[in-house]
């Protein structure tokens, strides 16, 4: 089957069929940006075509497993079955302004294992397909479509570190940005990391545009490494010198994700350390409360004595980080009564 997100394959099969190539792209349109169904869209064309060309193609849905809607603030979880048989979940953020975000996963469960997060699982995980990235997006622009709105931004924020499927990660931005293709802007795609350094900067050069999120969570390395124990593998001084080498070439800001955990990093040292870290580095500071595991079973490696600092203190550490003339947010989760907000989509038994 030809995957609409393949050019090159649907350019052959329009030629080997003798379909005109405006037709072929005339459906890779329909559906990959607008969330037609691919039914619909080979009905609507203008002129009648070979059927073996047209069942010869293929959207590229995944099996859909699950969905959960939050009845709270509108985040929508779904759970698919990869290409290789695994869970992957994504979820659908509906902002109270109107925006759409998807979440989406490219790994089946996180060899990261950071404490704080329910993906994480130390071993080696099952490589997915770019059909299983790409699928997560396809579902949610149809799903939008039926509601009768759009999918404005990606954020590779799902389960997995982006970093470590580089290759995939690559080939599905270049799908995903390709005027022929799903057409996304790449100023609108987030693509989280704990960081490497080395492929952070090949990111930043191969798409430039595409923003980066530094996972820090603490400028205290032995911090940092009690909950990212990837951390060891790189100091937080070679993560300044990539941040700042970013800004320098790419001429862009690297989001600083901080996520607030009391009694951990959330005191006046913890609070120093950071402000010296970013100091004169091209960043926006997001402060992120702790969404902490719906249920005390876990596959992974949760921490389960983690807790989330306070709400007035997560806004007294940002103010005290503006006043420092830190360009500072505080994001507020969505989808964590159905257990879908940062840290808590979950490996699941197989
Ligand atoms: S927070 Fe991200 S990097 Fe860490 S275990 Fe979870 S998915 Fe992996």
């Amino acid at each position: 089957m030809i995957e609409l997100h393949d050019c090159a394959a649907l350019a052959a099969h329009c030629s080997a069929h003798k379909v005109d190539p405006q037709l072929g792209r005339r459906v890779v349109r329909r559906v990959l940006r607008h969330g037609q169904s691919l039914q619909t869209a080979l009905e609507e064309l203008p002129q009648a075509v070979p059927v073996e060309w047209a069942t010869g193609l293929a959207a590229g849905l995944l099996p859909l497993v699950d969905q959960q809607d939050s009845q709270a603030d509108g985040a929508t979880k779904w759970v698919f079955r990869a290409s290789n048989g695994s869970s992957i979940e994504s979820v659908l953020l509906r902002i109270a302004s109107g925006r759409r975000s998807l979440c989406l996963s490219i790994q089946s469960h996180c060899p990261v294992g950071c404490r704080f997060c329910s993906s994480g699982f130390l071993g080696k995980p099952r490589a997915l397909q770019l059909t299983d990235v790409l699928g997560q997006v396809l579902f949610a622009r149809q799903h939008l479509h039926a509601e009768g709105s759009e999918l404005r931004n990606l954020v590779f924020m799902g389960m997995g570190e982006p970093l470590l499927e580089e290759r995939l990660l690559h080939s599905a931005l270049e799908r995903l940005t390709a005027d022929g293709g799903f057409g996304f802007s790449p100023s609108r795609i987030t693509v989280s990391t704990v960081g490497i350094p080395a492929a952070m900067l090949r990111l930043s050069e191969s798409f430039p545009k595409v923003r980066q999120a530094l996972s820090l969570h603490s400028a205290r390395q032995a911090v940092r490494e009690r909950l990212i124990p990837f951390a060891k593998r790189h100091s937080l001084e070679e993560l300044r010198r990539t941040v700042q080498s970013i800004g320098e070439s790419a001429g862009a800001q690297v989001l600083v994700e901080y996520l607030l955990l009391e009694g951990v990093n959330d005191g006046v040292q913890d609070e120093l350390n950071l402000a010296t870290w970013l100091e004169g580095l091209p960043v926006k500071l997001n402060l992120i409360p702790y969404n902490p595991p719906l249920e005390r079973t876990s596959l992974g490696t949760v921490d389960f004595d983690l807790r989330a600092t306070q709400r007035a203190a997560r806004e007294a550490f940002a103010g005290r980080l503006r006043e420092r003339g830190f360009s500072t947010t505080l994001r507020y989760s969505l989808g964590s009564e159905i257990s879908a907000a940062c840290g808590q989509l979950a490996v699941r038994p197989r």
